[in-house]
């Protein structure tokens, strides 16, 4: 079946290219939004995963610190590494607002999203602190979650979950600074009461702010959550290990 409102907003992109060329969200060229070269750039996280955090291991199943300190999601997926393009494009999509980039990103992320078979009712973008939407005035991740829900044919829903409190950037923390900094993070509205909800976010380090959410959503009464980013930062990228 044909989904028509989710080809109705590409379409509305593709008239918007023929005025102004558009240039690619991860090299800049001019063009397309995000060029062929950048999508064969884009390393895919596949292989032997880790059922719930979804790190890279050896062998199948829940990797040991799941086992010492579960997450509170049912699994976190990602569908890349985070490395260029794809960190250049969601830096652009952050600061740049460029909505019709989040839609290029989200088409090639689609198929991936598909094959996880996750049942779900309503997506969910992490939401940024009261302080910081005021300065930006728009959240990125929203320019992923709403192509991505309308070709799901999913709800999207960005005003379910809201931050309890301002927290500080998890940049440079260990994982056990991460879960005390996002801990109550969040609140949830009723509206998710029986659900199964995807958390959606941008990036992903330990998957701390989205086993916060879930705590927050299975507090409102979701039925499962899944958690899903665009990135996955692995291990070797800089996270210090208390
Ligand atoms: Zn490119
Ligand atoms: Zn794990």
């Amino acid at each position: 079946m044909i989904n028509w409102s989710y080809t109705l907003y590409r379409s509305l992109w593709s008239a918007l290219d023929l005025l102004f060329p558009p240039v690619c969200g991860g090299c800049g060229r001019v063009g397309s939004r995000w060029c062929t070269e950048c999508q064969q750039r884009v390393q895919i996280l596949n292989g032997t995963l880790c059922e719930v955090c979804g790190l890279p291991q050896d062998r199948n199943g829940v990797c040991d610190t799941c086992h010492a300190d579960r997450p509170h999601f049912r699994a976190l997926r990602a569908w890349s590494v985070f490395e260029d393009p794809v960190r250049k494009a969601l830096h652009k999509l952050k600061y740049r607002r460029d909505v019709a980039l989040g839609d290029a990103l989200t088409a090639h992320m689609v198929h991936y999203v598909k094959e996880l078979n996750w049942p779900l009712d309503m997506i969910v973008p992490i939401p940024l602190g009261r302080q910081r939407y005021k300065e930006r005035g728009y959240n990125q991740v929203g320019m992923i979650a709403r192509p991505l829900a309308l070709a799901l044919g999913v709800e999207f829903a960005p005003k379910v979950l809201m931050r309890g409190k301002e927290t500080r950037s998890q940049v440079g923390l260990s994982k056990q600074e991460r879960q005390k900094n996002v801990l109550g993070a969040f609140q949830a509205r009723a509206e998710v009461n029986g659900k199964n909800i995807l958390v959606l976010d941008d990036v992903a380090t330990t998957g701390s702010t989205l086993s916060s959410s879930a705590d927050a959503l299975f507090l409102s009464g979701a039925k499962d959550v899944y958690a899903l980013t665009v990135a996955r930062a692995l291990p070797h990228h800089g996270l210090r290990h208390a």
